[in-house]
C-alpha cells in the first residue's frame, strides 16, 4: 500500500504530465501510416522540436497539448471549482471549450457537443447522436481520451468514468474501456497497485464483451498486433486501451513507452496521452525525462493546474 503521502503526490502529477506530454508529442505522427513515420522521422520521433509542421499539424506549436488534454483540462477545472465530479460542471466546461477554437475535436464529440440544448441533458444528447447517425456503433477514443484525471477522484472511479463518458459517449466499449483506464489509474496512485490481467477483464467484461479481446492482445503478443495505424480503425477506443494496457504490462519505464506508441502513428496523440498517463501514474513524476515537462508549450499553467487539484486531492483523501 502506497499511503507515502510523497509517493501519491508524484504519482497524480506523473499521471496528469503523462496526459499532456503523450497528447503534445503523439500529435507528430497523428494519422500517419507506420511508413509516413519512417518517412518523415528516420531516427524516430524523440522530441517536440522535431514535429513536422504539415498541414495537419502546423495549426499547433510544437509542444502544444490538443483535444485530448484540453478536454481533460475541462474535468480537472471542474473539479478544482467544485471539489467533486459533478457532470453539470463538466458538461458546461465542454460546452464552453466547443464555444471557443476546439482544434482537433472527433467527429462524435463535434456533433453531441453542437447540439443546441446539450448543457440540458448531455447524455441524452450522446445517446441521440450514437443511435440516429451511427445506429449506435460508433466506439470512438474520445471519452477514453480524457478520463486519466477521473481515475484520480478516489472514490467510485468506476461510477465516475462511467458518468464522465456518457456525457459524449454512450457505447458500451466507450463506457467499459473508460472505467478500466480511470481503475487502473485508481489503483496504482492511491494503493500502490498495479491491477492485474484478471482485474482488468473482470471489470471490462461487465461492460462488453469485445473489450475483453483487447486487454488479451495487451497482455499476450507484440504493439504491432494492435495495428494501431490502421486507416479504417485507428480511432477505436478498445484500440486506445489495448495499447495503454500494453505498455502497462510491457515496458520498463515512461520514455519506452512513450516512444513506442508515438512512432506507431494512427491516433497517436490520444494513444500516448492515454499511455503515458498510465505510465506516469505507474512510475511517477520522477520517472518522466525533464525535457518533456520543461518544453511543453503551456508549462506553466499545467503545472499550476497540477498543484491546485493535487491540493484539493490530498486534503480530501488523506
Ligand atoms: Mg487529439
Amino acid at each position: 500500500m502506497a499511503r507515502d503521502i510523497e509517493e501519491i503526490k508524484d504519482r497524480i502529477a506523473g499521471c496528469l504530465w503523462g496526459q499532456a506530454i503523450g497528447d503534445a508529442l503523439g500529435l507528430g505522427t497523428e494519422f500517419m501510416s507506420r511508413d509516413e513515420v519512417l518517412h518523415n522521422y528516420p531516427d524516430g520521433l524523440l522530441e517536440y522540436s522535431q514535429i513536422v509542421q504539415d498541414f495537419h499539424r502546423e495549426r499547433w506549436n510544437q509542444g502544444d497539448w490538443t483535444d485530448d488534454t484540453d478536454m481533460m483540462l475541462c474535468i480537472a477545472r471542474a473539479i478544482i471549482a467544485d471539489k467533486a465530479i459533478k457532470s453539470k460542471t463538466v458538461a458546461h466546461n465542454f460546452k464552453e471549450w466547443f464555444r471557443g477554437i476546439p482544434m482537433g475535436i472527433g467527429q462524435l464529440t463535434y456533433t453531441v457537443l453542437g447540439l443546441y440544448d446539450y448543457e440540458s441533458d448531455p447524455e441524452k444528447a450522446a445517446e441521440i447522436v450514437w443511435d440516429s447517425m451511427y445506429g449506435r456503433n460508433n466506439a470512438a477514443n474520445g471519452g477514453v481520451m480524457r478520463t486519466s484525471v477521473v481515475g484520480l477522484w478516489n472514490e467510485n472511479a468506476a461510477g465516475n468514468a462511467e458518468r464522465i463518458c456518457r456525457l459524449t459517449h454512450a457505447d458500451p466499449r466507450c463506457i467499459g474501456s473508460s472505467v478500466v483506464i480511470s481503475e487502473i489509474i485508481n489503483s496504482l496512485v492511491w494503493h500502490g497497485r498495479e491491477l492485474s490481467f484478471e482485474d482488468l477483464c473482470r471489470i471490462g467484461y461487465q461492460y462488453d464483451e469485445r473489450i475483453g479481446m483487447y486487454i488479451i492482445a495487451g497482455k499476450v503478443g507484440q504493439l504491432e498486433d494492435l495495428k494501431l495505424d490502421d486507416e479504417q480503425t485507428m480511432g477505436y477506443t478498445l484500440k486506445t486501451m489495448g495499447c495503454a494496457i500494453w505498455c502497462l504490462f510491457h515496458v520498463n519505464s515512461f520514455k519506452e513507452g512513450m516512444l513506442k506508441v508515438v512512432n506507431a502513428g494512427g491516433d497517436a496523440d490520444t494513444n500516448a496521452a492515454v499511455t503515458c498517463a498510465v505510465l506516469g501514474a505507474k512510475y511517477g513524476k520522477k520517472g518522466i525525462p525533464e525535457y518533456y515537462m520543461q518544453n511543453l508549450k503551456r508549462k506553466d499553467e499545467y503545472e499550476e493546474m497540477i498543484r491546485q487539484l493535487t491540493d484539493i486531492l490530498i486534503e480530501k483523501f488523506m
